[in-house]
C-alpha cells in the first residue's frame, strides 16, 4: 500500500493511493482515523485491517496529479541518518576521511541526526545556503519508517519493526559539514529545508527484501549516483538493532540509510548545485523523488 501525505483545504491529511492512481482521504475510509502520518503509523495495528475489505479500497479519489502532496510524514524527533553505508562511497571520500581519522570502515554504523524541520516533500523547494556555501551537494538514500518502537532490538527480528519506505534526499552543505563544527555533522546537514522525504511511503509489506533496490540520483536529468541497496555495509536490519542500543525507538521515526557514491563532493572537479538545478531521487520500487534548488531568499 502507498500512503501519502495531501493538503485539503489548507489541512493536511493521510491519503491512500488506489490501484487507479487515485487518492482517497484515510479519514473517508476508516473513519476516526488521526489526521498526521506519525499518529496514523502509531494506530497502525487498528487502523490497517479496517483497509483490508476491498469495497473500501474501491471508493473513488481524486488523480494523483491533482493532488498536492507534501512530506510523507512530519517526524516529533530528530530524523536518524547513516554515514558511509556503501563502501565505495567510503572509497570516494577518503582523503577527506582519512585527514579526519577515519582511514577504514567503521565496525557500527556511523550514526548522526538531521533536524526535523528540515523536512520537505515532493517538489518543494530546497533553498540554497546563499552566501553562507557555495557547497550544496545531494545525496539519495532509502528511508526506513519505524512502525513498531522498540529498544535493544534483535536484528533478527528488526524489519518487523519497520512500518515502511520513502525516498530522501540527504542534502548537505559540505564545507559546513566538514569542518566548521568541531567535525560535528549535524549543523551541515540541518539547514532549513535539506531533508526532502517522498513521494509516498510504500508499506513494508510490499517490500519485503529491503536489500535488492535499485537506487539512483539525477541533476537535471543527468544521472550521478546509481547503485543498489545490497551495496550497503549495515543492512536496515543491522541498522535499526543498532540504533535501538539502549534507546526506544518510536512509531513515525526516520531512518536514513545511507547514500551510494557519485556525489558532488567527491565528483573530478567537484560539483555542487546551483539555483535552478532539479534533483530526482530514485528507488525501485518506491518511486522518484523531485526538488528543485530554490534562492536563499525564497520562503520556506
Ligand atoms: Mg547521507
Amino acid at each position: 500500500m502507498r500512503l501519502v501525505t495531501f493538503r485539503s483545504d489548507d489541512r493536511e491529511r493521510v491519503g491512500v493511493i488506489g490501484e487507479d492512481e487515485t487518492v482517497v482521504a484515510l479519514d473517508d475510509l476508516a473513519p476516526g482515523a488521526p489526521r498526521a502520518m506519525v499518529d496514523v503509523i502509531a494506530g497502525w495495528p487498528d487502523i490497517g485491517p479496517r483497509l483490508a475489505d476491498p469495497a473500501l479500497r474501491a471508493l473513488a479519489g481524486t488523480p494523483l496529479d491533482r493532488v498536492r502532496l507534501t512530506a510523507p510524514l512530519r517526524p516529533r524527533r530528530n530524523v536518524f541518518c547513516v554515514g558511509w553505508n556503501y563502501a565505495e562511497h567510503f572509497a570516494e571520500g577518503r582523503a577527506i576521511h582519512s585527514a579526519a581519522g577515519h582511514a577504514e570502515l567503521p565496525q557500527h554504523p556511523a550514526i548522526f541526526t538531521k533536524q526535523p524541520n528540515a523536512v520537505i516533500g515532493p517538489d518543494e523547494p530546497v533553498l540554497h545556503p546563499g552566501a553562507h556555501s557555495a557547497e550544496l551537494d545531494w545525496e539519495v538514500e532509502l528511508a526506513a519508517i519505524v512502525g513498531r518502537g522498540g529498544r535493544d532490538i534483535p536484528e533478527e527480528s528488526a524489519l518487523e519493526h519497520v512500518f515502511g519506505y520513502t525516498v530522501a534526499n540527504d542534502v548537505s552543505v559540505r564545507d559546513i559539514q566538514r569542518s566548521r563544527h568541531g567535525g560535528q555533522w549535524f549543523k551541515g546537514k540541518s539547514f532549513d529545508t535539506h531533508c526532502p522525504l517522498g513521494p509516498w511511503i510504500v508499506t513494508a509489506d510490499e517490500i519485503p527484501d529491503p536489500q535488492v533496490l535499485a537506487i539512483s540520483s539525477r541533476v537535471n536529468g543527468e544521472t550521478k549516483q546509481a547503485s543498489n541497496t545490497k551495496h550497503m555495509v549495515f543492512s536496515v536490519a543491522r541498522i535499526v538493532a543498532e540504533l535501538s542500543v539502549g534507546m526506544r525507538l518510536h512509531p513515525g521515526d526516520v531512518i536514513l540509510t545511507g547514500t551510494p557514491e557519485g556525489v558532488g563532493f567527491a565528483r573530478k572537479p567537484p560539483e555542487f548545485l546551483s539555483v535552478g538545478d532539479v534533483m530526482e531521487m530514485e528507488i525501485e520500487g518506491i518511486g522518484v523523488l523531485r526538488n528543485r534548488v530554490a534562492p536563499y531568499g525564497d520562503k520556506p
